[in-house]
């Protein structure tokens, strides 16, 4: 229903927040008329007009000193280690945030690159979270350099993320695939780090995924280890808190935060239509910045479709040498079928069939229709054909609808 929405003005006292969360068709629209505010990290311009739509949950924070005291501390020691490693000519401080889903984790990520790129620092943002990622599309993990606070209506402002294709929208429908793709990504950031003194110094933030127990614990755990990470956060969980404290090493500072009381717990249906946005923004952009994708034709005799893992097999049904993992990890080829239909792909880097899970993504297509007679599938993509690599990997679990969207 859209309504005509008043307008309001508030009173904020220094230190305090004002919350809200957007539930009508008509965008809010929020000014700072006096003072200074922040969105999760990033300044508010007096006299500018922002807008959120449908769905955002908003927390505005006046002046710098925000009542997430505990937040901003943390930024603050990590401030420290930054400038020692500057003096130091060493590598800055590695955080890893942890915690079930819905604690804010995000948003603490968000808010601690946004507080260090507005002192000029350039750290790099890793997000492992395949359920719901801030770099790419769902079913991917990735990092990025962060140079310039998050927009406060646009998110991230990303030029040239580096994405690897999973293909799932939790890790534990294939945890070994999950901790190769994790170990990888720790490998390019660290490359990438020492490239780049500045963002050396300013260290690495990473976000992670909610599922906490069992193999997602001991992904949390091989994640630590993969990024060499010096310190970890645990938001609002006691029992994994102490888990990590028993399980880190020694050098490794543990800590345990509260989540904010402004965090929103979402549900199922949100977390899927979230995932769909995700998609739909890839390829049709935002409201302010609009995109306008391609669709063509392609043969099958040129592209190679591709999924990582087999299927799940006994132990005992494996052949001779051939691991559980090694299972999970192998590319397997994939004949096209009507099957692949709306399922989106990864378009690999990957030159050769043994480069495939060591290789980034180029980008993401969507299969929109597959042509049996003329052997041949038709593709929603960013940019025009024909496709720069012949290697697609397919989404087991992410799939997306054009039409279903518009109707
Ligand atoms: P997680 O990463 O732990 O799943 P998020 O950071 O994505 O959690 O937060 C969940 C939701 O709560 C998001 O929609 C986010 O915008 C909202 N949110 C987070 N922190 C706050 C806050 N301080 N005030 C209001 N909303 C918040």
């Amino acid at each position: 229903m859209d309504v005509n929405l008043p307008k309001v003005e508030y009173d904020l006292q220094a230190h305090s927040e004002l919350r809200f969360e957007v539930e009508v068709n008509e965008p809010i629209q929020l000014e700072l008329l006096e003072g200074t505010a922040e969105i999760y990290g990033s300044e508010l311009v007096k006299g500018c007009v922002y807008k959120f739509y449908r769905g955002r949950k908003v927390a505005v924070f006046t002046a710098k000193e925000t009542p997430m005291v505990l937040y901003v501390n943390v930024h603050a020691g990590l401030e420290q280690m930054r400038d020692q490693a500057a003096e130091q000519k060493s590598r800055g401080p590695r955080i890893m945030l942890a915690g079930p889903t819905d604690v804010g984790k995000s948003t603490i990520c968000k808010m601690l690159v946004s507080w260090a790129a507005r002192l000029k620092r350039t750290p790099i943002l890793v997000d492992l979270d395949v359920g719901q990622p801030d770099l790419s599309i769902p079913g991917t993990i990735g990092a990025s350099v962060i140079e310039t606070p998050v927009d406060i209506e646009e998110g991230y402002n990303l030029s040239g993320p580096l994405i690897f294709h999973f293909g799932h929208i939790t890790p534990q429908n294939n945890i070994d695939l999950y901790k190769v793709l994790i170990s990888r990504l720790a490998e390019a950031v660290s490359m990438r780090a020492q490239n780049i003194e500045q963002t050396n110094y300013s260290g690495v933030v990473i976000n992670t995924c909610g599922w906490v127990r069992d193999g997602g614990y001991r992904s949390i755990v091989h994640a630590a280890g993969a990024f060499e990470v010096d310190v970890v956060v645990v938001l609002d969980q006691e029992r994994l808190y102490s888990e990590l404290l028993r399980d880190m090493p020694e050098f490794v500072k543990v800590i345990m935060l509260q989540k904010s009381g402004g965090v929103v717990e979402r549900t199922r249906t949100v977390r899927e239509t979230t995932r769909d946005k995700k998609i739909y923004e890839y390829f049709y952009g935002t409201r302010e910045q609009a995109l306008y994708p391609h669709t063509f034709e392609v043969q099958w005799s040129s592209v190679k479709f591709f999924k990582i893992g087999g299927p799940d097999l006994p132990e005992s049904m494996l052949p001779v040498g051939i691991t559980l993992a090694d299972n999970k990890t192998k590319v397997v080829s994939v004949t096209p079928s009507r099957n692949l239909m709306y399922h989106v792909c990864s378009v690999s880097t990957a030159n050769t069939e043994k480069e495939i899970i060591q290789s980034n993504a180029a980008g993401f297509v969507v299969i929109t229709q597959i042509d049996i007679n003329k052997e041949s599938v038709t593709l929603l993509s960013p940019s025009p054909g024909p496709l720069p690599f012949p290697y697609l990997l397919v989404m087991e679990d992410v799939k997306y609808n054009d039409e279903l969207r518009s109707a």
